[in-house]
């Protein structure tokens, strides 16, 4: 599941790329974006919703798209050979120098504007962590309205909180020192808090300029090659590897359908009694 930094920052660049251009061409696999004509149509920007990107064309018509487990958007100027096969292609927007193209997305319609705020799966959305207008009382409230769920869970349910998938989650909850089957009521206020600005802190670091992505551990050694994401984090993707701060060998939990992978150092972050 991507984290809301990593739709922030693919909207940021579509932005970058596409806002204020024309399209020239709009090509999809999916038929429920074949009813609109979208082609020479303005891009006026595009934003993100928790972990949905919404890419708003002129004449009030939004593009929503949401990548679930594998979708993702790339840019290339006109031409450039695709770093994905084209079979994966569900919808390619071009203008005269650049082609966005969205792959494997499985969900994506075209809305009015208008309709947006009447928006079922927007509507429902928890406060969102990258948002300027963040309302952390309220993710609080929403937090402690579920106080039976372990908290891991709790942080991935995009209704409580916008913005957190697996990684974050993990890597949050070893900074703040939480078991992650902590369930939430036995959580007191300074730590349920203490959660959440981590959260913004890490997602808000994470879209800033000139860090590599999903960057949680900026401890190592000057000569530690970087180009290994799990090189950047505390725990996530470190199973069995020592602790950071302890040496105890991280732990791994696969949960659910949808498995949801959850890292945790079993000295660090102790279950509450
Ligand atoms: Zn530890």
């Amino acid at each position: 599941m991507p984290e809301g930094d990593t739709i922030f920052r693919a909207a940021r660049t579509l932005d970058r790329a596409l806002a204020g251009k024309t399209v020239v061409l709009f090509e999809s696999m999916l038929p429920a974006l074949d009813r609109l004509e979208v082609t020479g149509r303005t891009i006026d920007r595009v934003s993100t919703a928790g972990k949905h990107l919404l890419m708003h064309f002129s004449g009030d018509l939004v593009l929503r798209t949401h990548m679930r487990m594998n979708g993702s958007w790339h840019i290339y100027r006109r031409g450039e050979k695709w770093q994905r096969p084209r079979r994966d292609m569900r919808v390619v927007i071009a203008t005269e120098e650049f082609e966005a193209v969205g792959f494997s997305i499985p969900d994506a319609e075209l809305i009015a504007a208008r309709d947006l705020r009447r928006h079922d799966d927007l509507r429902k959305l928890g406060p969102d962590l990258l948002a300027s207008t963040f309302d952390g009382e309220e993710a609080l409230r929403r937090l402690r309205e579920r106080g039976e769920t372990a908290i891991s869970d709790a942080l991935l349910n995009q209704r409580i909180v916008a913005g957190i998938g697996n990684v974050y989650k993990s890597e949050v909850l070893f900074l703040c020192r939480v078991n992650p089957f902590t369930a939430v009521q036995a959580l007191d206020p300074a730590q349920l808090e203490s959660i959440v600005e981590t959260a913004r802190r890490l997602l808000r670091v994470n879209v800033s300029e000139g860090l590599a992505p999903m960057t949680t551990y900026t401890g190592f050694r000057r000569t530690t090659r970087r180009d290994d994401p799990t090189q950047r984090l505390w725990v996530y993707g470190r199973a069995r590897q020592p602790c950071r701060r302890c040496g105890t060998p991280i732990s791994l939990s696969k949960q659910g359908s949808d498995a949801r992978l959850t890292y945790w150092c079993g000295a660090c972050q102790k279950l509450q009694p």
